[in-house]
């Protein structure tokens, strides 16, 4: 079996963390092939060229297998109305990526930031929505007379229903079977019907416990015992900043993987962004990258029932858990000396 994957390297640290992805991915890979084509597009594209998402990269993304994405924008180029370049969100709408899910498991030997013991028990999942929230008002915002700005939050049924059903059946998996929903639903009748909606989707899945908890109250937890958390499905906005926090409690941007998964397409990519400031300097950390790229062989593998997929992606896994947790290579990120080629050869060689 091959498995075509559109590869887009995008900017900065994305193009140089996929270059360390690729040949991983390629020696994992037993009982089934990959064929990676790459396409332009992002920020320092759309300085060349006007065009952030070319048609014909949209085109064979959405005709690939999966696609594999690095990390696109740059803060000094930008859309002429201040915005940055961020075709990763038009990708998530076009192409109906609902799921952003972002699991964040501590792995032995990585230094963690929280001094309790009990921090290395951390194994959750964010899953943000991704389609609308806040984010709906992308491109859409108003500001009126230099006087007030809005931007409107749309939460709809579908899409709320989708999500949750998503991250029910991603918990039934799962050890603790759990899952939270993270809203406001004190505040706003959006997060209210966000609620309302994922206690209607619990009833069709009595074999996981359903609970939930306001943004802010998580956010004190999530220092505080983020171990008590499975899987927790939120908002597109809170996702975002909930899941670069949750980065931060298993190492950092370098260590968090995610996918963002729709009923027909899915990307996968490391949670963090170009990183300007230690862009070309081989420093990145390329952990996240290689793990997104576990991540997607995992997903082929529900999508084609072919074990050998599954199975390269656990190689992988445990591939880069050795790394850590024989100390092999310390990445820049903890204070070591390993760069993004050091990684990715002891990733190799444990593989
Ligand atoms: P975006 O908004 O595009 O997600 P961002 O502004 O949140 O991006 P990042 O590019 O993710 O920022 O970088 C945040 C910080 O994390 C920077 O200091 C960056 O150097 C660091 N960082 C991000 N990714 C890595 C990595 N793979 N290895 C080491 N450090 C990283």
């Amino acid at each position: 079996m091959k498995a075509d994957i559109c590869v887009l390297p995008g900017d900065g640290i994305g193009v140089e963390v996929i270059d360390a992805t690729l040949p991983v991915l390629e020696k994992a890979a037993r009982g089934f092939s990959l064929e990676f084509r790459h396409y332009p597009a992002g920020a320092q594209h759309y300085a060349k060229t006007g065009d952030a998402l070319p048609e014909a990269t949209f085109a064979s993304a959405k005709a690939a297998d999966a696609i594999l994405f690095g990390a696109m924008g740059w803060p000094e180029i930008r859309y002429p109305d201040g915005t940055e370049i961020a075709p990763q969100l038009d990708l998530r709408f076009r192409l109906g990526l609902y799921a952003g899910v972002r699991p964040c498991r501590a792995i032995p030997g990585v230094p963690l930031p929280l001094a309790d013991a009990r921090a290395k028990e951390i194994d959750l999942v964010v899953v943000r929505e991704s389609t609308e929230g806040l984010f709906a008002s992308r491109g859409k915002g108003k500001v009126e007379a230099d006087r007030e700005a809005h931007d409107t939050m749309v939460i709809t049924r579908k899409g709320s229903e989708r999500v949750h059903e998503f991250s029910f059946r991603l918990a039934a998996r799962r050890k603790k079977r759990l899952v939270t929903c993270v809203d406001k639903a004190n505040v706003f009748a959006s997060m209210a019907f966000f609620r309302k909606v994922f206690y209607e989707v619990a009833q069709r899945h009595p074999g996981v416990r359903a609970n939930h908890h306001y943004i802010d109250a998580t956010a004190l937890d999530m220092v505080r015992k983020p171990w008590e958390f499975d899987v927790m499905v939120t908002e597109n906005m809170f996702g975002d900043i909930l899941s670069d926090l949750t980065a931060a409690l298993i190492g950092g941007m370098g260590m968090a993987p995610s996918g963002d998964i729709g009923d027909d397409h899915a990307l996968f990519q490391p949670c963090h962004g170009s990183a300007p400031d230690i862009a070309g300097q081989g420093r990145a950390n390329p952990a996240a990258c290689i793990l997104s790229g576990a991540m997607m062989l995992d997903w082929l593998a529900g999508r084609t029932k072919n074990e050998a997929l599954a199975q390269a992606a656990r190689r992988i896994e445990r591939a880069v858990d050795e790394v850590f947790a024989s100390k092999k290579a310390t990445p820049f990120e903890f204070g070591g000396r390993a760069g993004t080629r050091e990684i990715r050869d002891a990733v190799l060689s444990n593989l």
